[in-house]
């Protein structure tokens, strides 16, 4: 299906994966244009394309048209996905656990939440996503500066290294398109999958503040 940019409310990103079909990054569609005309666009995968209009040919008075897809393989080195560790910050870890406390369950605005280390750093425990979860200010409170076994807390789901597709739709959520979501979903990891938070919050009935 093609489209033009004005048809999108939020201007979507295009995914960028490598030769091999890992996915990488995000990028604009001026850059992915950009890539098009260096000719380093090897495949697309997308179902959607976006009709870009450039400027007129001196030689045949025709506009330049190029139709970006939503998913594009380009040339660049090729990195073995399971190697790299996407950057942990917070706003990914929110997203990864959907903006609730994993300790009280309750879904919160950005600023009630903070990033917990459950091995606190004063006592050697790493700013990793393994030992960090989202919690709520009163909760991180009531921890403390302590061991999760030392508290009376418990968790509700564990934490997990999301691999690089699981990142890239938790920096970008809301403006992945549908093919670009289920492009995505086939190479989410199993520890992504067996969480169960949203049945979680279904039960406790959180209320959005
Ligand atoms: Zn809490």
């Amino acid at each position: 299906m093609v489209t033009t940019i004005d048809k999108y409310q939020r201007v979507p990103r295009i995914l960028r994966l490598d030769v091999a079909g890992q996915p990488k990054s995000w990028i604009s569609w001026q850059t992915a244009v950009r890539l098009y005309t260096r000719d380093l666009v090897r495949w697309s995968v997308g179902e959607f394309k976006i009709r870009i209009r450039g400027g007129f040919s001196r030689l045949h008075g025709r506009q330049t048209l190029v139709d970006v897809s939503s998913i594009i393989a380009c040339e660049g080195r090729i990195v073995e996905t399971k190697k790299t560790t996407p950057t942990l910050t917070n706003h990914a870890l929110f997203a990864r656990d959907y903006h609730t406390c994993m300790y009280c369950g309750i879904r919160q605005n950005l600023v009630n939440l903070t990033c917990d280390h459950l091995i606190p750093r004063s006592m050697g425990g790493q700013h990793v996503w393994n030992n960090v979860v989202t919690a709520c200010k009163r909760c991180n409170q009531a921890k403390g500066n302590r061991r999760l076994e030392d508290c009376k807390q418990e968790l509700i789901a564990l934490p997990y290294t999301p691999n690089l597709a699981e990142y890239l739709t938790l920096i970008n959520s809301g403006r992945i398109l549908g093919d670009q979501m289920s492009f995505l979903e086939t190479q989410f990891g199993s520890s992504r999958q067996c969480r169960n938070v949203s049945n979680r919050l279904t039960s406790i009935q959180a209320p959005m503040l």
